[in-house]
């Protein structure tokens, strides 16, 4: 009988290979005295361990090549710096584990680099990891950081930051798997980003053993750890044939009886438009513009490189529509120069459309450069504020659109449910609604997005979500106006149906999303999809809204 985990899956396809842990940060080996006999082997050990971690970091730097090469090859004499040797030694003599000594001997080597001028303090990260790898090795723990692999993988890790992902060789993950993280947090979003499949909190995916084979459903969530042959063949075979399905895919998104819902691409940047152009994309639902600023967390960016930026993106649609989202600073995308350092509960604090209404220049700045960028263009762009709460910060958000002389519709995100609730006031001051279910599901349930131990909170299918969706349709409706889904609810295709069914507009994904949507979309007419919509709504709890609308659609 094989065994079944459950995660929630959070990026398509299926992924079949061995387990590599990503290494965490090693911690401190505890202060343990050991007997005088044990002095001369525990000196064995770190020398091994010292002269082993030194060829690794060589070899890897033979076959990196370049400046690469330089610095591991620098990191594998640090290694083996014989000041740093003896006092190893001398700790070990004095009573010292192995792994302790070289642990404070390297902190005491930090500290005289800390001290040694900007150049030798630029080193200390150098040092760190050498220390780490040292440690790692004498514990017999994986090296910290990204696995060295030169097979493909599946990559377990706790939990994965945007710099891990970014690390990440999409030749080499064949999916991923954590422990922790939500559906909706970034490192899952930059995951579908990648197109790998991944399953994020599923309990005990730690303890897979390094090495042993799994099968991942990217889908699902479900991980089979050691898979029948049988099983791992029929897996390959059906996600195979939802990859031709979804190469022959093409056009605008509809429902089969013709509805029409455009499908847009969620982007952070002009590196991500081939993606979204390739996946046929009709335009762009969200442009998060804070990636052009984490680059440098200390100042904003130039009117001008913002201006290039923009203009990229927006001649890559010439025709379509590009919804560009305002800086979206603080919670989990603190800006230096923009939020408040001490704020006991960020993610209710001073973030999105607020930050900017307290820097009004950041704000005028930007709609300027998207002002400048658009001349001349026949695109349609779209400006829309994150975090409005109401009327008044619609009102705000339309005024300094107008003040920077923007010719583009201004519109509200929709991720606080008091922007739900008065979804019709604040159409009175701009052009549409795009609703942020990732944001409204965590100001909804009250349940962090970047805490893995609430993300069952964290399900855009629990009814009271979509009755927020509902009430804020409806209200665009009313007033002749749109209302689009650019969370990562738009990306789960009965999910994408049911928000269709539930009167939204226009869906915005990550470019790896779309053909998934535009062929389960293009399966069922309106009617069905709103019966769905009624059948989700109808019931209690996420779980059940997605069964209920799940046998609607299959005419169970
Ligand atoms: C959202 O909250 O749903 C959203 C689209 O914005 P972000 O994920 O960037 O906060
Ligand atoms: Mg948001």
């Amino acid at each position: 009988m094989e065994t079944t985990l459950r995660g929630v899956g959070v990026s398509h396809g299926v992924a079949i290979g061995e387990v590599r842990h990503m290494g965490t940060a090693v911690l401190e080996p505890p202060a343990k005295q050991i007997p005088a006999e044990d002095v001369e082997r525990e000196k064995g050990r770190a020398r091994q361990a010292v002269e082993a971690v030194a060829a690794d970091l060589t070899a890897r730097g033979n076959l990196a090549g370049g400046e690469a090469q330089a610095v591991l090859e620098a990191q594998a004499l640090m290694a083996q710096d014989p000041e740093l040797r003896a006092d190893v030694e001398r700790r070990i003599s004095v009573g010292s584990t192995a792994e302790r000594a070289v642990y404070d001997a390297f902190a005491t080597y930090r500290d005289l680099l800390a001290g040694a001028g900007e150049y030798l303090a630029g080193r200390i990260a150098d040092l760190d990891d050498v220390r780490n790898r040292i440690v790692a090795r004498l514990l017999g723990v994986p090296m910290p950081g990204v696995p060295d692999s030169e097979q493909p993988y599946v990559l377990i890790a706790r939990d994965l930051a945007p710099a891990d992902t970014a690390l990440l060789d999409p030749s080499l993950v064949l999916g991923f798997v954590t422990e922790e993280g939500g559906p909706t947090s970034h490192s899952a979003i930059l995951a579908r980003a990648l197109g790998v499949p991944a399953v994020v909190a599923l309990r005990g995916a730690t303890e897979l053993a390094e090495g042993m084979v799994i099968a991942v459903d990217g889908s699902s969530g479900e991980v089979f750890p050691e898979p029948s042959t049988e099983h791992a063949e029929r897996m390959r075979a059906s996600a195979a044939k939802r990859r031709a399905e979804m190469a022959a895919s093409a056009g605008p998104g509809a429902t089969s009886d013709g509805h029409k819902v455009p499908l847009l691409a969620n982007i952070g940047g002009p590196e991500d438009v081939p993606a979204a152009v390739e996946a046929g994309a009709e335009g762009v639902g969200l442009f998060r513009t804070e990636f052009l600023f984490l680059d440098d967390s200390a100042t904003a960016p130039s009117e001008e490189k913002q201006l290039q930026a923009y203009r990229s993106v927006l001649e890559a649609f010439p025709e379509g529509r590009v919804v560009v989202r305002v800086l979206d600073a603080g919670a989990d995308k603190p800006l230096d120069f923009l939020t408040p350092g001490d704020e006991p509960n960020p993610a209710l604090g001073v973030r999105g459309l607020r930050t900017l209404l307290e820097h009004p220049e950041v704000l005028h700045t930007q709609l300027s450069a998207l002002a400048r960028a658009s001349e001349g263009l026949p695109v349609h762009l779209e400006v829309m504020a994150p975090m409005v709460a109401d009327r008044t910060d619609a009102k705000a958000f339309a005024d300094a659109c107008r003040a920077a002389g923007l010719h583009a519709k201004a519109g509200a995100m929709v991720e606080i449910p008091s922007a739900a609730l008065r979804a019709r006031s604040i159409l009175q001051e701009v052009e549409f609604l795009s609703l942020g279910t990732n944001d409204l599901a965590q100001y909804t349930f009250a349940a962090d997005r970047q805490v893995g131990a609430v993300s069952q909170w964290q399900d855009p299918w629990h009814p009271a979500l979509l009755d927020l969706v509902a009430l804020s349709a409806e209200a665009a409706r009313a007033e002749s106006k749109s209302c689009g889904v650019c969370g990562e609810a738009a990306s789960d295709p009965l999910l994408a149906c049911v928000l269709t069914g539930l009167g939204v507009t226009s869906l915005s994904m990550t470019a790896a999303s779309l053909p998934y949507v535009r062929t389960t979309l293009a399966t069922y007419t309106l009617a069905q999809c709103e019966r769905a919509a009624a059948a989700a709504r109808a019931a209690d709890t996420a779980s059940e809204a997605r069964g209920a609308a799940h046998a609607v659609l299959s005419g169970e």
